[in-house]
């Protein structure tokens, strides 16, 4: 086992040999947020055919030449073109078919006019304009052409890809499937939020951050609830989630008397892989594996928090997002500016709790006040975390720092424009 490392490392061992989950079909509407698994090529043309991208009439461009305001021209009404319908026989020259948006071009034209610029005359339809060959038809294949693969492995299904499937026929999708995740509390001093927080007691607030981390990660949780510090009540906590594909459990992994978690793990067969990260908050966090993926990948969280909240973001949704098939594992980093200096020792990466703020050209980041590892009001707070350098002691003020981003809202403004 591995101690005292630095993040970079913790995050090549446990990202180390992770591949994607195994691909299950879900109906296009099931798939929103999901990584595609396969690659998807149109098995049809879109649109089939020329069609009109406007009201108005089809017909030959050149039948037009020279119409104006002052000078319009007329053509023969042959027949009309409902969207959804076919045109009965090619156009002839010196006739105008009536159209709607989305119908199909009848042979024998190549333009429509719009509706604006006619007028119906009887039999007849004045036209106003003259329209250059391919004005407002849509041709066909300018969307997809069939065969074409139009959709790649590791593409994040947002709406847009959904209603791309739904137009090629596809209304079943195969994506990887989403990872399980069982979370385990441990600590004799814990309750539910419900219950009595009063005499030492406090509430088991990892559990639900943890998952709320989890389902914005993509995956899905199961909170196997709280285990006493007894060797026996974790054991029988940390086997029943001996089935996820990740176990996250919080607390315990200090070197305390009651911190069994590293312990029992290794006798119920996983091996630590390391304890102990040169960050803050965070360093007791413990991670292992079972040889031969003859179980789940284990975290041992430490239990403050926030360490438990940020050790997540640094090891657990990377790992969340590998397993869904996500090909972007890290948050964007934005070049910030330190607006008051910031001091500490050297050793350990310090992930500081920001704000963020535009000023002028800059972003300014601001602490978002006491840093402890229980205050999660200040995670609540948080934008950004900030990362203070391993080795370095101060960032003075004025100097720049890579924040990585928490809130996904940071551009949005709220009115708008
Ligand atoms: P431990 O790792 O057991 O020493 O726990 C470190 C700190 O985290 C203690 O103050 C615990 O009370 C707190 N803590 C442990 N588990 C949780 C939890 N599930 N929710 C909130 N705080 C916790
Ligand atoms: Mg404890």
């Amino acid at each position: 086992m591995r101690t005292g490392i630095a993040v970079d490392e913790a995050r090549r061992l446990v990202l180390d040999g992770v591949a994607p989950l195994p691909p299950e079909t879900v109906t296009i509407p099931d798939a929103l947020g999901r990584v595609l698994a396969v690659p998807v090529a149109a098995t049809r043309t879109l649109p089939p055919a020329d069609c009109s991208a406007m009201d108005g009439y089809a017909l030959r461009a050149a039948d037009l030449a020279g119409a104006t305001r002052a000078a319009p021209r007329e053509l023969a009404l042959a027949f009309e073109v409902p969207a959804g319908a076919s045109a009965p026989r090619a156009l002839r020259p010196g006739e105008a078919a009536r159209i709607f948006t989305g119908a199909p071009i009848p042979a024998g034209a190549d333009s429509v006019v719009m509706q604006e610029d006619t007028e119906a005359a009887g039999a007849r339809v004045r036209f106003f304009a003259t329209p250059k060959q391919s004005d407002h038809v849509r041709a066909a294949g300018e969307d997809v052409r069939a065969g074409e693969t139009v959709l790649e492995p590791g593409a994040r299904l947002g709406p847009a890809h959904i209603g791309l499937l739904a137009s090629l026929g596809r209304s079943f999708v195969r994506v990887h499937r989403r990872p399980r995740v069982a979370i385990l509390s441990g600590g004799d001093e814990l309750v539910e939020p419900d219950e009595d927080a009063t005499g030492g007691r406090i509430v088991s607030s990892n559990a639900y951050s943890l998952a709320a981390q989890c389902a914005e990660a993509g995956a899905l949780s199961t909170n196997l609830g709280i285990a006493r510090d007894t060797e026996q009540a974790l054991e029988r906590g940390l086997r029943a989630g001996l089935s996820a594909d990740v176990l996250l459990s919080s607390a315990g992994v200090s070197v305390g008397d009651h911190d069994h978690v590293r312990p029992v793990l290794e006798k119920l067969g996983c091996r630590l892989v390391f304890w102990g990260v040169r960050m803050k908050p965070g360093y007791p966090i413990t991670f292992g594996r079972f040889e031969d993926g003859a179980g789940p990948l284990v975290f041992g969280l430490p239990g403050n928090p926030v360490s438990a909240m940020v050790t997540f973001e640094q090891f657990v949704r990377p790992l969340l997002l590998r397993l869904a098939g996500g090909r972007n594992l890290a948050r964007p980093v934005l070049r910030a500016f330190v607006a008051e200096p910031l001091r500490k020792r050297p050793g350990r990466l310090h992930f500081v709790r920001v704000t963020l703020a535009r000023e002028g050209e800059r972003w300014v980041a601001r602490s978002t006040g006491n840093q402890s590892s229980g205050v999660l009001r200040s995670m609540a707070l948080a934008q950004g975390l900030l990362v203070f350098p391993a080795e370095a002691t101060e960032l003075a003020a004025g100097s720049r720092a890579d924040v990585q981003l928490l809130d996904p809202d940071l551009l949005a403004e709220p009115e708008l424009p």
